[in-house]
């Protein structure tokens, strides 16, 4: 079966009732994108972890050098690059952080920056150079408030061709999306923590790992939410649209970009192939007792 997804991992997402999906590749290291099969583009840069061996920050320069190398492995396929996530679970040796009592609930990807924005500054500077290259997406992780957004555009400034989106992975702002996304291109669900900070749940602590589960209702919830309600392109590159399963309910929400880990992008495609959305019972799905209960279902 993974042969023959991977065989056909090339041709397009289209389901049956004909609706076409792109799937996109998750990239941590360039070499994600260089083994990516059948990747429509990248939906997720984690930056954090592309340059987070480094003892010192990169420069523009070398950050433009390794953005460009992943949108070549891609065949000049769009990239979304998301500016530096920091903080929770993820330090960065150049960028050192006061300690916190709650670390997923403090100085957490954007907000960082408000305080410190030099180091942002210049990731979006490599990123302006990028765009006039390659089709270039930028986003910001862990927004919460508009006001947020409008000072992310503000420090992006002229945008040229460069698409804008931020990351939904805060409940208040995939509730408030519609106020939030006025001024983006698209936005992007970030499932792993959305989950997380839906359900309460650590998501590094495996004693509630059952109850951080990205198929609760709960959190399908605020998906069909953002989808019915952000007024742009919806993605999501959270670990939920690396699941097959999943990604066919994603597309039946009305999701139309999914990006996964890289093993998983053929065979995501190929369910998707054999899906027929019209006949996904979504409001089942979302009136479900639990994540058990949507298993079922799927
Ligand atoms: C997410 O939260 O779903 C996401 C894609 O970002 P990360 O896993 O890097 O926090
Ligand atoms: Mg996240």
């Amino acid at each position: 079966e993974r042969e023959q997804a991977v065989t056909e991992a090339n041709e397009p997402a289209i389901t049956r009732d004909g609706k076409t999906i792109d799937v996109l590749v998750n990239v941590g290291v360039v070499q994600d994108a260089v083994d990516a099969r059948g990747a429509d583009g990248s939906g997720l840069v984690r930056t954090e972890v592309l340059f987070g061996d480094r003892r010192t920050a990169p420069t523009v320069d070398e950050q433009v050098e390794t953005f460009r190398a992943i949108a070549q492995a891609l065949k000049n396929r769009p990239i979304t690059i998301r500016t530096w996530d920091i903080g929770g679970d993820k330090p960065l040796p150049f960028l050192p952080q006061a300690k916190e009592a709650n670390p997923f609930l403090g100085e957490r990807g954007l907000r960082v920056f408000r305080r410190r924005p030099e180091l942002l500054r210049d990731q979006l500077e490599a990123i302006r150079r990028v765009a006039t290259e390659t089709p270039v997406h930028v986003m910001f992780p862990m927004v919460t408030t508009a006001d947020e957004v409008a000072w992310a555009l503000d420090e992006l400034g002229p945008r040229h061709g460069l698409e804008v989106g931020i990351m939904v992975e805060v409940p208040a702002a995939a509730l408030r999306v519609a106020t939030l996304a006025k001024d983006l291109d698209f936005v992007s669900i970030g499932t792993n923590d959305l989950t997380q900070y839906t359900t309460a749940a650590d998501r590094t602590n495996t004693a509630v790992a059952s109850l951080a589960d990205g198929l609760d209702p709960a959190v399908l919830q605020l998906i069909d939410h953002v989808v019915r309600n952000a007024g742009v392109r919806v993605a999501v590159c959270g670990d939920l649209a690396s699941n097959p399963q999943a990604a066919v309910l994603l597309a039946a929400l009305g999701v139309t970009e999914l990006s996964a880990v890289g093993p998983q992008v053929p065979l995501v495609k190929a369910r998707l192939r054999q899906a027929d959305l019209s006949q996904v019972d979504t409001a089942a799905v979302l009136n479900a007792r639990d994540a058990d209960q949507v298993r079922g279902l799927l």
